[in-house]
């Protein structure tokens, strides 16, 4: 027997912890923790967010004007001309050819990493001075004393801390990639991966770290962007799949006889979008599988009356429908519509309000227990707490801006009704194919006729005066106007921030003595709330000034002036949503900006404003001035973080992998396929049991 110590190589394995690779040890793996990176799965994910390419390297005597080049050589001295405009670090760099000067423009910060003696490696492109071949601004890095290192002037760049540099990392990471092969498992068949031109995935790891050129990296990148990219829209298709496959909705019949009784209670036609999307709706609702659909349409657009179509029709089949709004306010209007357009049908309706206690909030549910209401009306919170349905069919919720996955998720457990959510947010069709991935989307592009244009203008502080003589001649003509401020109260640290109820008193006192100014905002009671509502609804108060609780959904066609002040404080989203309270009358409209710091986000918001009504056009400008991250979260949507792919950016490959991903699901709902088993195990590491496949063996 040998009783040489055969000890067996450690098997490099992705769920291997970082500190037992070689040159990592305890007080590094710290560091890579705090970077994210904990196994060695980890790190082959930690990519690097640059790449450079130097071409081999040549002799000094061997370079030629014009070309970029590396050379390898011995600095035999070092100057610092800081007397020079710009200040320049020059070295002089000679190999066993010939000698040729390297000079940096600022260089300053150089003075203390190169010194004579030391042996570097340099790239960048070649020029003349002075009838001499020199290298400018090249890319450097010193080398091991006798030589080695090369192999790290090219590649990726990592992203990294004081304590851990992107040369540590490549050394770290390098010996790993080399084994790459045995370490990374195929998700795909052969077949489509030639298909969707795919290279493989152990290449794809191999080049993404350590590409050999260009053309490899790009394809690299492909590839492992698409994985990305793929796995969360299988998330997605197989978050709906479960959806529908386990839970059950009552079918809803549409006879022409209940289409025709349906539109005779709208005193008008229909547009042709809301056309479309009732056929989506009528087409899901006939279903057992629950709808799940989002409406987006801009204010006004004519959702409200697109959802109570989807309610009668719930009705008609015996069904209870809810309808639920972000405010009182809202849900008082959707209740006031709603009477409108029922005026003399026999169908029950009910508002739910905060003001109703005790008994009679008692009997209330009880009737609505009891199935005795048809379609009650309320507030999310109120209607999220304790009531219960008899046989609720439908489900409406009127998110105006905001987005409540988690209410929508909520209100699911009590039954499995059809459900539609409306928003006046536009969401773009990035985000529509990510964050709300498994939902279906249905959207009014166009709103209905005989709406006046709206003119929006930034003003000058000092035309003020200007636009509230225009104003005053609107208010004669009997029109109204909103004014609406960031705050409700005067800050004293930020006098410069206007305040609604500072303000209020201004314009009532001061600037608009002849007309009605009435004041709203979120600190009021609901009753006190209803009441200005309600005078300015009836045209008793001229002017409403107000905080931004009047954005959601007030529908005042008269209406027809929007001041905003502090304009450069609210987001574009915002803005467009305060906009859309005028022009929805036949009258023209008016929408006046106003804003006094001036920072380049705020003034390009206020530009698209002045020159877009288009709700859609604002909210890619959005997306792009802000960027997917701050509009939009995908953790906060249980979806994995993207590391690589870029939704804006990848938007082509965005949709063949959600394509493809949705494919897959039709054909095989559980990813039971022996061809899916890896593909099934990496989604469950991603997505933990939260999409129930994690049983499957
Ligand atoms: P949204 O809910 O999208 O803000 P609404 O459904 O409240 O929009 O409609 C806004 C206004 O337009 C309402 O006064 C409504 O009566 C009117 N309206 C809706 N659809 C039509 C239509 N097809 N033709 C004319 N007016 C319409
Ligand atoms: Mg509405």
């Amino acid at each position: 027997m040998t009783q040489k110590s055969d000890k067996p190589e450690t098997k490099l394995e992705l769920s291997m912890p970082v500190q037992y690779l070689k040159g990592v040890g305890p007080a590094k793996a710290e560091i890579f923790a705090q970077l994210g990176v904990v196994t060695v799965g980890d790190l082959l994910e930690y990519f690097p967010r640059d790449w450079s390419f130097a071409p081999e390297a040549v002799k000094i005597n061997e370079l030629k004007d014009g070309e970029t080049a590396t050379i390898i050589g011995m600095v035999e001295s070092t100057d610092f001309q800081s007397f020079r405009k710009p200040a320049i670090f020059e070295a002089l760099v000679a190999d066993e050819t010939e000698i040729c000067r390297v000079i940096w423009f600022h260089g300053g910060y150089l003075r203390n990493q190169l010194e004579p003696g030391q042996k570097i490696m340099v790239c960048g492109k070649v020029g003349t001075y002075k009838h001499q071949l020199q290298l400018t601004n090249p890319r450097f890095m010193v080398l091991g004393a006798e030589g080695g290192g090369e192999e790290y002037f090219s590649g990726g760049v990592y992203p990294a801390t004081a304590k851990l540099s992107s040369n540590q990392i490549k050394k770290i990471i390098r010996p790993v990639i080399e084994h790459v092969d045995g370490l990374v498992e195929e998700f795909y068949s052969g077949k489509f991966l030639k298909k969707q031109k795919l290279i493989s995935r152990n290449d794809a790891f191999k080049w993404i770290h350590l590409p050999e050129d260009e053309e490899k990296l790009a394809r690299a990148k492909r590839r492992l962007k698409y994985d990305e990219l793929f796995l969360m829209q299988l998330g997605l298709a197989l978050r709906r799949a479960k959806r529908e496959n386990f839970s059950s909705a009552p079918k809803m019949q549409c006879s022409e006889e209940i289409n025709k009784r349906i539109r005779k209670r709208f005193p008008f036609l229909l547009t042709a979008d809301q056309d479309e999307v009732i056929d989506e709706i009528v087409c899901d609702m006939a279903s057992n599988k629950p709808m799940n659909r989002l409406l987006q349409g801009d204010v006004g657009s004519g959702k409200t009356v697109v959802a109570l179509y989807a309610a009668l029709l719930a009705v008609a089949n015996k069904k209870q429908v809810v309808i639920m709004a972000p405010t009182e306010i809202l849900a008082n209007q959707h209740f006031l519509s709603i009477e409108r357009y029922l005026k003399n049908s026999k169908v029950k309706r009910v508002l739910l309000t905060g003001g109703l206690t005790g008994q009679k909030r008692k009997e209330l549910l009880g009737q609505i227990a009891n199935g005795e209401f048809d379609i009650v009306v309320g507030t999310v919170a109120l209607i999220q707490n304790d009531i219960e349905f008899k046989n609720l069919g439908l489900v409406v919720i009127d998110e105006q801006h905001k987005f409540g996955v988690h209410q929508r998720a909520k209100l699911r457990k009590q039954a499995t009704p059809h459900c539609l959510v409306m928003t006046a947010t536009p969401i773009p069709r990035t985000l529509a194919m990510t964050a709300f991935g498994d939902l279906d989307v249905s959207i009014i592009k166009h709103s209905p006729p005989g709406r006046g244009v709206i003119v929006t203008r930034w003003v000058d502080r000092t035309d003020q005066k200007k636009a509230e003589e225009f104003i005053r001649e609107r208010l004669r003509a009997r029109k109204q106007a909103y004014f609406v401020y960031p705050r409700i109260t005067a800050v004293e640290e930020n006098g410069d921030i206007k305040a609604a109820t500072v303000e209020w008193k201004k314009l009532s006192e001061e600037v608009f003595p002849e007309f009605k100014v009435g004041l709203l905002h979120g600190q009021m009671t609901s009753s006190k709330k209803n009441e200005v509502m309600d005078g300015f609804r009836r045209g008793k108060i001229n002017v409403l000034v107000s905080t931004v609780v009047i954005e959601v959904g007030v529908d005042i066609p008269n209406a027809t002036i929007m001041v905003i002040e502090g304009a450069d404080r609210f987001g574009l989203a915002q803005l467009h949503q305060l906009r859309g309270r005028v022009g929805r009358g036949e009258s023209k409209s008016h929408c006046f900006l106003f804003a006094e710091a001036e920072s380049e986000l705020a003034k390009s918001r206020l530009e698209v404003m002045t020159r877009s009504n288009d709700g859609f056009e604002i909210a890619e400008h959005d997306l792009r001035l802000r960027g997917p991250g701050e509009l939009f979260s995908t953790r906060q949507h249980g979806l994995p973080d993207l590391k690589i792919a870029d939704i804006i950016d990848d938007y082509d490959l965005l949709v063949m992998a959600r394509r493809d991903a949705f494919e897959m699901v039709a054909a095989d709902a559980m990813l039971k396929d022996g061809g899916h088993k890896n593909i099934r195990r990496v989604l469950v590491s991603k997505f933990g049991d939260t999409l129930g496949l994690a049983d499957i063996g």
